[in-house]
């Protein structure tokens, strides 16, 4: 580790999480979702490992996410999750970028794309079963199955899939997840009535995929579990492994006196003579501020409180007569092996969940990837 702190991501890690979910939900296939940077874990190293585990599809939200994977030479079946700005909708389609639409009013600006493009753009029709964000509601559905149906048959598109997202899929039992199943069947069974038969039907994300077999249809959507992450009380199974341990070496170690004011505001004060370790990490490396006074921090073998508050680039630990040195590595979460915390951990202690922890880790910590 030359820099300041350093993401470790282990690939093989990955490619070992979509092998396990592929095996899971067969005979569904596995759309790997590496938007938002993979999670943090890098997008394009992160969809080589998960193509090389198994997974059919990949799934980002932009365009942009998507044409970087192109360029990266990913050839591998690509669906964009919210396409907004038609002006890059050309752009997708020449990229065999697959796209999705909620609204007649979307469809008819693909399709207006495509003519463009100069060829048929591919569709995932997005039904609103009850999440309220993206995707038509029951009462729009028709009109979007009409538009589509029309400009499948003037050439413009093939409708590729009809889809829907979960609103509580990782809290178990929740009556939200049948009720938006039935929701979705009723969704395909009007689509088939308006003469729409997709490639692909799919509602899963990693909780649903895991929880909910019912609902993996042809194709899961698993964005955290590619990563060893998952929504769900209690994190991932145990056959999933967290992929990241993000580290950082200690910066500067001095002894001081007791009653010390720490960091900004001096908000924690040392109670005797004791050993102060900078970590040059902050919150604009993802280390969330609120995490002041926490155990999260692993050195020596052990858990560290962070002492006061957490700045935009370091943080500070009292490690008392602890024989710390200039140099020595601190682990802020890894996969747990060792007693570390994990991203789990981080985002349950911090009222969150782990997604946000890894998604939040800054650009400037460099992503080191271990085959
Ligand atoms: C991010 C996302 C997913 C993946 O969710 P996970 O819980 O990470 O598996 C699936 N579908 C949609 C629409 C998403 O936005």
């Amino acid at each position: 580790m030359d820099s300041h702190a350093e993401a470790t991501v282990e690939l093989s890690t990955i490619s070992g999480n979509v092998e396990a979910l592929c095996e899971h939900v067969a005979p569904a296939a596995v759309m790997a979702v590496v938007k938002a940077n993979g999670y943090g874990h890098g997008a394009v190293p992160a969809a080589h490992a998960a193509v090389d585990g198994g997974a059919a599809w990949l799934g980002v939200v932009h365009v942009a996410e998507a044409l970087e994977l192109r360029r990266a030479g990913i050839d591998t079946p690509l669906l964009c999750l919210m396409a907004i700005g038609s002006d890059q909708h050309a752009d997708a389609i020449a990229a065999s970028v697959d796209l999705s639409a909620g609204s007649a009013g979307m469809v008819r600006r693909i399709a207006a794309a495509a003519a463009g493009a100069g060829r048929r753009a591919r569709v995932h029709l997005k039904a609103d079963t009850g999440l309220s964000r993206g995707g038509a509601t029951l009462a729009d559905w028709p009109s979007v199955l009409e538009t589509a149906r029309q400009a499948e048959a003037a050439g413009s598109i093939v409708v590729a899939g009809v889809w829907s997202h979960f609103a509580s899929a990782d809290d178990p039992g929740n009556p939200s997840i049948e009720a938006q199943l039935a929701a979705f069947k009723e969704a395909l069974a009007v689509a088939e009535g308006a003469g729409i038969t997709p490639q692909v039907r799919h509602i899963a994300n990693t909780a649903a995929a895991l929880d909910v077999p019912d609902s993996r249809y042809d194709l899961v959507r698993v964005g955290g579990g590619t990563y060893g992450l998952a929504t769900l009380p209690g994190g991932p199974p145990p056959w999933l492994r967290p992929a990241m341990t993000l580290r950082a070496r200690l910066a500067l170690v001095k002894r001081v006196p007791g009653g010390t004011g720490v960091s900004y505001g001096h908000r924690y004060t040392t109670s005797r003579e004791t050993t102060l370790g900078l970590v040059p990490v902050g919150y604009a490396d993802g280390i969330p501020r609120a995490a002041i006074g926490l155990p999260l921090v692993w050195a020596r073998g052990q858990r560290w409180r962070i002492a006061g508050t957490v700045c935009m680039d370091q943080l500070m630990i009292d490690f008392g007569d602890e024989p710390v040195a200039e140099g020595d590595e601190v682990v802020i979460f890894g996969p747990g092996d060792n007693g570390e915390p994990t991203a789990q951990e981080w985002g349950d202690t911090l009222g969150t969940i782990s997604y946000e922890i890894v998604t939040g880790i800054g650009a400037r910590v460099p992503r080191a990837h271990r085959a």
